[in-house]
């Protein structure tokens, strides 16, 4: 950038408030430029660092970012601010549909009108909506084309990526293309589960509201459970929200129960259910303090004592066992097994680990139960999946956790740069122009850097989980020594046991100190016992006997797993046609018509819109029809007028004249390298 920007060129230029900001450029001396912005100030900002302002950008913005003159960040930027100011949400960049959370009821834009119209129309026809994207799923069915397909829903907490699944379930549901009698539709077990996972799938949150798990309406049997007031309980009151405006909680329950109903859980396993989540509330009451023996602990008060009675009556097992289960470990050596107490902190640190071992599997059992359901009903062998996924996550500390919501974030941006390249090759080749030097980017070296077997960061942990006498200071000193020349790869200063990823989405410095301990994956025994040992029926079949074999401590690994998984998914993945809806939340304020630039940037980044973007710039980011083109730059060789030139010459001649190389001419349209649009504006300014 900054070679084709002249005295009076409408630049961008950045701003350390807005992000970007434009304005006309006044003068330029070597190399840096003075800027008079459109609010008045005077700035001075190297050349490079200005981005070409197209001054005949429609008003109202793009429906297609791949129709701006010039592709970069703060057009790209500008494009959706102005189009979210006229409440227009939707915006494609190519076949992505970028949905910016409204904040805000905007009936007339799901209505049944408007789900009529979709449904007649072809993809990119209409402007872009959800409602397109669920067409491609729902026209397929009409047309019996054999792939699947696969809508992949992302974004950060509270942009929006629930609503938008919604809609999309709500347009299936609507045309649902098989209603059975009893109105069991496939769609509508789809609609109907969602608060089942909803309830307990999310947890609330200060950054969305509706991100709570809602834990739990269950509290409208309070009176059975002995729950009495969610404020007391700890694992519900550290998000310190406790009741939304307007949530009736009493008929969220109710919605809750009917939908298990639809799914096909039974009365019985409805209850235990509940009594379970009942008995994890409890089960976090429990304190300790210390015990009579050194490096003991017991429960502290009568309270604790209450709540340990409860949490034993609920999962039905015996009270003695579970404050053993809490308060003591076995230690199994070659010699001999040796009973340990834990101290007051180790305890809490056990009663944490069994509330979450039990929450998990009774997720597992509810996904898995649904996915049976939903299964069983459908007439086809076709799918259409809704993955909605959380998005990259850079904090200020880092852990296991970031560590594989990102590694699966450059998986699927993997994915999605393969499609985007894919997608491009596909109009080059339509238009028959040569692509073969098109560079396709990738960010597979920071996936090899991960994954790779043997050598990656998961399995340099798994190997350091395996030995006695691994730190986290001995792992971390391991990856700085293997990845010292790695460019994705960063040793901080100032420290032993931090080490800095570089993904697409930009830098990370993750702390190890608890990643040798979170990747191993095990039920505590005592904990294991203890459960499959309970008198309920559902409870116990969570905690199905381990064989005799695996019990002998076998090591397995959280990370192994998860790529493993994460593989299958990849599998599955590429066996569909994906469509990519990228949610945006446009502030943090969680307030309709105000848009942060900053922060809405920092999701494009890392929702990968820019780097599809970058794709497509390393190719040919801009193309027009030939009749465009000549439009808009005819002025710059008026001889074409008077002489007989089909369409294409005119245009080829004009590109010659001005002396650009790399472009193609192809059947209808030409294609320009990055850069050429602003150098061939230049000329006309001059002109
Ligand atoms: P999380 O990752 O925390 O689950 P999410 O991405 O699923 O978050 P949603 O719960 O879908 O976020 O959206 C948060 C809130 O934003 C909704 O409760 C709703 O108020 C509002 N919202 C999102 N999308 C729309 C929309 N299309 N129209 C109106 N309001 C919306
Ligand atoms: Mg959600």
């Amino acid at each position: 950038m900054g070679e084709n920007i002249l005295v009076d060129s409408h630049v961008w230029v950045e701003d350390p408030e807005i992000a970007w900001t434009h304005g006309v450029v006044l003068n330029i001396k070597g190399d840096e430029a003075e800027v008079k912005t459109n609010d008045g100030k005077e700035l001075v900002a190297k050349l490079s660092k200005l981005y070409p302002k197209d001054d005949e950008a429609p008003s109202e913005g793009v429906e297609d970012m791949t129709r701006l003159s010039y592709l970069h960040e703060p057009a790209v930027l500008d494009n959706l601010a102005t189009r979210y100011g006229l409440n227009e949400i939707y915006t494609y960049t190519g076949n992505i549909l970028i949905a910016v959370n409204p904040f805000q009821g905007l009936p007339h834009l799901y209505d049944a009108e408007v789900m009529e119209k979709y449904k007649e129309a072809s993809f990119k026809e209409l402007g872009p909506h959800v409602f397109a994207i669920g067409g491609i799923a729902y026209r397929w069915e009409m047309i019996n084309e054999d792939r699947n397909k696969c809508i992949l829903v992302s974004g950060e907490s509270g942009s929006g990526k629930t609503e938008t699944t919604k809609m999309l379930m709500r347009y299936l549901a609507y045309f649902g293309g098989h209603t059975a009698g009893e109105g069991r539709t496939v769609e509508n077990q789809v609609l109907e589960s969602n608060p089942v996972l909803e309830a307990f799938g999310n947890a609330k949150t200060v950054k969305n509201n509706n991100s709570s798990g809602k834990e739990y309406q269950i509290l409208q049997d309070a009176e059975r459970f002995k729950l009495g007031d969610p404020k007391s309980f700890r694992y519900l009151n550290q998000s310190s929200c406790y009741e939304l405006d307007g949530v009736n909680d009493a008929e969220e329950y109710l919605a809750t129960r009917r939908a298990m109903d639809v799914v096909g859980i039974s009365e019985t396993e409805q209850d235990a259910i509940f009594r379970i989540v009942a008995a994890i509330l409890h089960l976090g009451n429990i304190e300790f303090c210390k015990g009579e023996d050194a490096d003991s602990s017991s429960l502290k008060d009568e309270q604790s004592m209450f709540h340990l009675q409860m949490t034993s009556e609920l999962l039905m097992c015996d009270p003695n066992s579970l404050e053993d289960a809490l308060c003591k470990r076995m230690m199994v050596t070659p010699e001999e097994v040796i009973k340990r107490s834990l101290d007051p902190l180790g305890a809490a640190v056990s009663r944490d680990g069994l509330a979450k071992t039990i929450y998990s599997r009774l997720f597992d059992w509810l996904v898995n139960k649904i996915n049976i359901s939903i299964g069983q009903d459908s007439h086809s062998r076709r799918l259409i999946g809704v993955l909605d996924i959380y998005g990259f996550e850079s904090f200020k500390t880092n852990s296991f956790e970031q560590f594989c919501i990102n590694y699966t974030n450059e998986k699927l941006q993997q994915h999605f740069n393969q499609h985007v390249f894919k997608m491009e090759q596909g109009e080059y080749e339509k238009e028959e122009i040569d692509w073969s030097y098109v560079e396709f980017v990738d960010n597979k070296d920071v996936v090899d850097l991960i994954e790779k077997k043997p050598g990656g960061i998961i399995a340099l942990l798994d190997e350091a989980c395996m030995l006695p006498k691994s730190t986290p200071e001995t792992f971390s000193e391991k990856l700085y020594q293997t990845f010292k020349n790695h460019k994705r790869f960063i040793k901080p200063k100032l420290t032993r046991s931090d080490f800095t990823l570089v993904h697409y989405a930009g830098e990370v410095q993750y702390q190890s100190d608890q990643f040798l301990d979170k990747n191993k994956d095990y039920v505590v025994a005592e904990h294991q016992d203890l459960l499959n040992a309970s008198k309920c029926s559902f409870v116990s079949g969570l905690f199905p006997p381990l064989p005799k074999a695996s019990s002998k401590s076998k090591f397995s690994s959280i990370g192994a797993r998860f790529k493993l998984q994460l593989q299958q998914l990849m599998e599955t993945l590429n066996l569909t046609e994906p469509h990519y809806i990228r949610c945006v939340k446009p502030n943090n304020l969680l307030q309709p018509t105000v848009f942060d630039n900053a922060n809405v940037l920092h999701q494009l980044r890392s929702g990968g819109v820019l780097e599809a973007i970058r794709v497509k710039c390393a190719g040919y980011p801009t193309n027009r029809t030939f009749i465009e083109f000549l439009k808009r730059f005819i002025i710059l060789a008026p001889e074409i007028l008077k002489g007989e030139y089909e369409a294409d010459d005119a245009c080829k001649w004009i590109l010659d004249k001005k002396g650009l190389t790399g472009f193609q001419i192809g059947k209808s349209k030409v294609f320009l390298r990055a850069g050429q649009m602003a150098e061939l504006d230049a000329h006309r300014t001059k002109v």
